[in-house]
């Protein structure tokens, strides 16, 4: 494992040590409107400088758990399932060594290579999934790889019954009747109905995966599919101390973040600041 100079926050501990590893995989490849999310690693390790490490929300400080961020991984660009590989074997080596990933996109396709590696060591892993899109389809624009398409290739592995999508606004008509019959929960536009699903899947394995397109553009202006009538920033705040009462969350991660798309920089602090929320969550 490669260790950079420019990490996230206190994140500065050996790979040893550490029992949440951090990395970004900047997959810019099948976004299908605006790119720009393989600038998301870097630019929200260096805006991290102006957030404390400290969490009020949480009562946890970062400076007082072992992280490592390891940086970017470094991606075949163009090349869209070596990078897949790649991205599977960095998390396959996390999992085995007993660490917790957690994942920095890039775009959401980068979910499907950890959820297979979780899959491998537990088999009854449940997904929950934050997003603004339902990511339902079979395939897209001909590729059955797309960040289009990642929620059903993770379906495709983890079977009916097994995916809690929350935030949903935005997908075709086949894809929230597939829902709609069943094989994922599908809570359309907001979160509620959260503490409900925690509940009942709080003894399962669980991953996180929050495109933080599920936010309103008005806060996370910075992403390729904005999507209108979208969370707040506190509604995201509130499910990540519900995410508190999961008793093993195996890994999570945070996509979609094009930094450029958004001068003001203020999308990339809102993606920091949920990291850190969300490296504390792994370290409950
Ligand atoms: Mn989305
Ligand atoms: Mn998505």
């Amino acid at each position: 494992m490669k260790k950079v100079d420019l990490s996230f926050q206190s994140c500065k501990s050996e790979y040893e040590e550490s029992s949440v590893v951090l990395f970004s995989a900047p997959l810019d490849n099948t976004t299908s409107y605006r790119p720009g999310t393989r600038f998301a690693g870097n630019a929200v390790r260096v805006e991290s400088i102006g957030i404390e490490w400290y969490s009020p929300y949480k009562e946890m400080d970062l400076k007082d758990y072992h992280t490592v961020d390891i940086g970017d991984l470094e991606l075949p660009m163009g090349l869209v399932e070596e990078s897949l590989d790649e991205i599977y074997i960095t998390a396959t080596k996390i999992i085995s060594d007993n660490k917790k990933p957690m994942m920095l996109g890039g775009e959401h396709l980068v979910t499907f290579p950890v959820v297979k590696a979780l899959m491998e060591k537990h088999e009854d892993l449940r997904i929950i999934h934050l997003d603004a899109h339902t990511d339902l389809r079979e395939e897209f624009l001909g590729r059955r790889l797309s960040h289009a398409t990642v929620i059903k290739r993770c379906y495709d592995i983890l079977g009916d019954g097994r995916i809690y999508q929350f935030g949903i606004r935005s997908g075709d008509r086949t894809e929230f009747d597939f829902a709609k019959a069943g094989h994922t929960y599908m809570q359309k536009f907001n979160l509620d109905g959260l503490d409900e699903v925690i509940e009942k899947i709080k003894d399962y394995p669980v991953y996180i995966t929050i495109d933080l397109d599920v936010l309103d553009p008005s806060i996370f202006p910075g992403t390729g599919t904005p999507e209108p009538g979208g969370i707040t920033f506190n509604d995201l705040l509130d499910a990540m101390k519900k995410f508190e009462k999961l008793n093993n969350v195996v890994g999570a991660d945070l996509v979609e973040l094009a930094p450029m798309l958004d001068s003001s920089n203020v999308s990339t602090v809102v993606a920091a600041k949920a990291l850190r929320e969300m490296i504390l969550l792994l370290h409950k």
